[in-house]
């Protein structure tokens, strides 16, 4: 039943709802799939958790490897940022790049990524749109940085977007038939609940009515309080 060991492919996987459809696209193309959750100090991380962890269970494959679990604590460097400590999160009304976290894609790759040289996997999945505005995101970015890791260890390393030419709603009708309300993208979580009310919320309730997909997420409340108001307008 082990598929070939080249099918085998790492995920940087968040289970937010980009990574989560990867992880059913990858196995859709036949791919045995390594995810790794980073955990790097930010005060959603413990929703955010349960939920991917769940959201693998739902799919009930043995294409899915253990969940990788992996540490890259940034608060020493990041100080009192609204990531760490909840406070002035930004809310629905704010811009994408109020939701810049410097750096994150080079801290959140290069472990996951030497895990992979360091066991036999020569690719690293990542769920990166077009529209992701960050610097740490750009096709020059990830070609510096397959030969730097290349260059650390002596073992060729893939980073892979497959997603990188995809708009949101093409990404979400990917995943239509994926288990999506089971993950989860909230940067303030309440109860363990998607607050409804942030930055990433909105995206999320956008997204979901960009792509004509019904929401079945369970939401604490709904920005600003209306359940019709468009997210971000
Ligand atoms: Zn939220």
């Amino acid at each position: 039943m082990n598929s070939h060991p080249s099918q085998r492919i790492g995920l940087l996987y968040s289970g937010g709802l980009d990574s989560a459809v990867l992880l059913g696209h990858l196995l859709e193309k036949g791919r045995t799939v390594r995810p790794f959750y980073v955990r790097s100090g930010m005060h959603w991380e413990d929703a955010e958790r349960r939920a991917a962890i769940q959201y693998l269970g739902a799919f009930r494959s043995s294409r899915i490897e253990p969940l990788v679990e992996l540490t890259q604590d940034v608060g020493e460097v990041y100080g009192a940022h609204w990531s760490l400590h909840g406070q002035g999160v930004p809310d629905a009304s704010t811009e994408d790049e109020a939701v810049y976290l410097p750096g994150r894609n080079l801290l959140l790759i290069s472990k996951a990524a030497l895990w992979c040289q360091l066991n036999g996997i020569h690719e690293l999945a990542l769920a990166i749109l077009a529209s992701n505005p960050f610097p740490d995101a750009t096709g020059e970015f990830f070609t510096a940085l397959e030969r730097t890791l290349e260059l650390a260890t002596g073992e060729p390393l893939r980073v892979v977007r497959p997603f990188a030419e995809l708009s949101k709603p093409e990404v979400m009708r990917l995943g239509r038939d994926f288990p999506l309300e089971l993950s989860f993208s909230c940067i303030d979580p309440q109860g363990g609940l998607h607050c409804g009310a942030c930055n990433k919320c909105a995206e999320r309730q956008a997204a979901f009515s960009a792509a004509e997909i019904p929401d079945r997420t369970r939401y604490a409340r709904r920005w600003p309080s209306s359940p019709t108001a468009t997210p971000g307008a």
